[in-house]
């Protein structure tokens, strides 16, 4: 079996092209990360699920991949153009606290919903603050060519690199009147790169430059922090899809003027060869708004009972540039599609003689090809194939479901192919167990222990043919918000 080669779709020449990575063996990719002023919400972490299942994709195909997901915690404004407050700043008022323990607070509540949902450490967490002399370094290079002071900052003159937009694919000049007015501005699209503390105040957050005391732009950012640690051009910068309008439009162009200003018709002129967006999680009642009091972050799904990783089953069956509509109905579902899944791999597990081996540095598709035998390549292959096709994660777990369900095949070669797929998918198959699974809202008062402790008299009663007990504790435990489920097919036997 020959593996197939990688192809995404690169949302600057909107079409999917193979991977060719620009140094060899290795994958570089950089992900627009969290600005930490509130919680993340789980449309925000379905672009790092998303980012996550390229990183295991690239790794699986035996790239080394250098990844790195940034923290913003200064300069991203209430509006994605130059309007608005600065988000941390606005936090830290309403708060009567300071910026950094709003930072700290929210990069560590983001980190818990990273490792809840299964999404490997990146090799670096970029935090905006440890590079401010990089960004006065970088906007010094490209000031005198691109750049012009106003009173509130320097701007960047977006008539002063080729292509400027094409991204966005901006149908006028004026990049459809996203950008603020902001007076004496030479195009309507130039941004601020360095915000100037207005006369007279002092910000929480602010260091000596060129132009005065002020704070970075949010695009400069990412621009500094993608080429110090990655080099430019690196193989793949990504984000939400929000961020080909505005934000990576910006970060193109900067790129563009610290390399030389090539014309954009040579992609690798934009600091990355591929650029790739996922497509948002919606909700219709307006739950994903972080101003609207409770708003669906994934706590509230834990709270609610549901297991985080049904979550991530959840974006993993729709492709991640398909809009994903949430409801707790599909979450539902979700939870029990992996239970099917982890009692299949529970069944697989127990027909082994001995605990599976995983290689160092985990399972990648060269292993498999090594250890999994003839009659279950060609799965191997299908899941590869998917997986190849930008990202094909909903065909992946179907090709998944089909391994599982196969009756005669070698336990351990079964298992191996089982562990190798996971490796991409991230479900944590291995380790998590049915009861994992079962929903148990925050709000119960009932315990796991009472609820068992009820279920063996109820069993024993029955045993005894003694129904009217049998039936009370069931009556009772129905009082208390517990659904009993006799003869369940899946063996959920209760649910609270
Ligand atoms: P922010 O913290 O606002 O910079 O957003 C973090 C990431 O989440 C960015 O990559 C956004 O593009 C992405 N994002 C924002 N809203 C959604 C959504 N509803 N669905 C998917 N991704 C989103
Ligand atoms: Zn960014």
């Amino acid at each position: 079996m020959t593996a197939t080669s990688l192809k995404l779709f690169n949302s600057l020449t909107r079409k999917v092209e193979s991977f060719h990575p620009v140094h060899h063996g290795e994958a570089r990719v950089y992900t627009c990360g969290p600005t930490v002023y509130n919680y993340p919400h789980i449309g925000n972490m379905r672009a790092y699920v998303f980012a996550d299942l390229l990183g295991r994709t690239l790794s699986w195909k035996g790239y080394r991949l250098t990844h790195v997901i940034n923290i913003t915690d200064v300069g991203h404004l209430t509006d994605d153009g130059d309007g608005g407050e600065d988000k941390m700043e606005k936090m830290a008022a309403q708060r009567a606290q300071s910026i950094w323990d709003i930072a700290k607070h929210y990069t560590q509540a983001y980190w818990e919903d990273v490792k809840a949902l299964n999404i490997r450490q990146p090799a670096h967490w970029s935090i905006a603050t440890d590079y401010i002399d990089d960004m006065l370094e970088f906007a010094k290079s490209i000031a005198d060519n691109h750049c012009y002071e106003l009173d509130s900052g320097l701007y960047f003159d977006v008539s002063t690199v080729a292509d400027y937009g094409r991204l966005a694919r901006a149908v006028t000049e004026e990049g459809e009147g996203r950008i603020d007015s902001v007076e004496g501005k030479r195009n309507a699209a130039d941004f601020a790169i360095w915000r100037k503390t207005p006369a007279g105040e002092k910000r929480q957050m602010e260091w000596d430059s060129p132009w005065g005391k002020g704070a970075p732009g949010w695009h400069l950012e990412c621009s500094v922090m993608s080429g110090k640690l990655l080099g430019f051009p690196f193989d793949i910068h990504t984000g939400g899809i929000d961020h080909r309008e505005i934000h990576h439009p910006n970060e193109i162009a900067q790129n563009q003027a610290f390399c030389g200003c090539g014309s954009l018709s040579d992609v690798s002129n934009s600091g990355a060869n591929i650029w790739m967006h996922n497509n948002f999680l919606v909700e219709r009642s307006g739950k994903m708004s972080k101003s609207a009091g409770e708003f669906l972050r994934l706590q509230l799904l834990i709270d609610k009972g549901y297991h985080p990783l049904a979550y991530r089953l959840m974006c993993l069956q729709a492709h991640y540039r398909s809009e994903l509509e949430f409801s707790w109905d599909g979450l539902e579902a979700a939870l029990t599609r992996l239970k099917r899944i982890v009692m299949a791999v529970g069944t697989a597990r127990a027909r082994l003689d001995e605990p599976l081996e995983e290689p160092k540095g985990g399972w990648t598709l060269d292993d498999a090809h090594g250890e999994v035998g003839g009659a279950l390549l060609p799965m191997l292959a299908r899941f590869d194939e998917a997986m190849s096709d930008d990202l094909n994660s909903p065909q992946a777990l179907t090709v998944f479901e089909d391994v599982l369900a196969l009756k005669k095949a070698d336990p351990v070669h079964k298992m191996q192919l089982i562990a190798c797929m996971d490796a991409v998918l991230g479900l944590g198959v291995l380790t998590l167990e049915r009861a994992d699974l079962r929903i148990r809202p925050k709000a119960a008062d009932i315990s796991e222990q009472e609820i068992e402790a009820a279920l063996e008299r109820r069993k024993a009663a029955r045993a005894e043919k003694d129904f009217a007990t049998s039936d009370a504790l069931r009556d009772e435990l129905t009082a208390r918000g517990v659904e009993v489920m006799d003869g369940d097919p899946l063996g959920w036997e209760w649910k609270l």
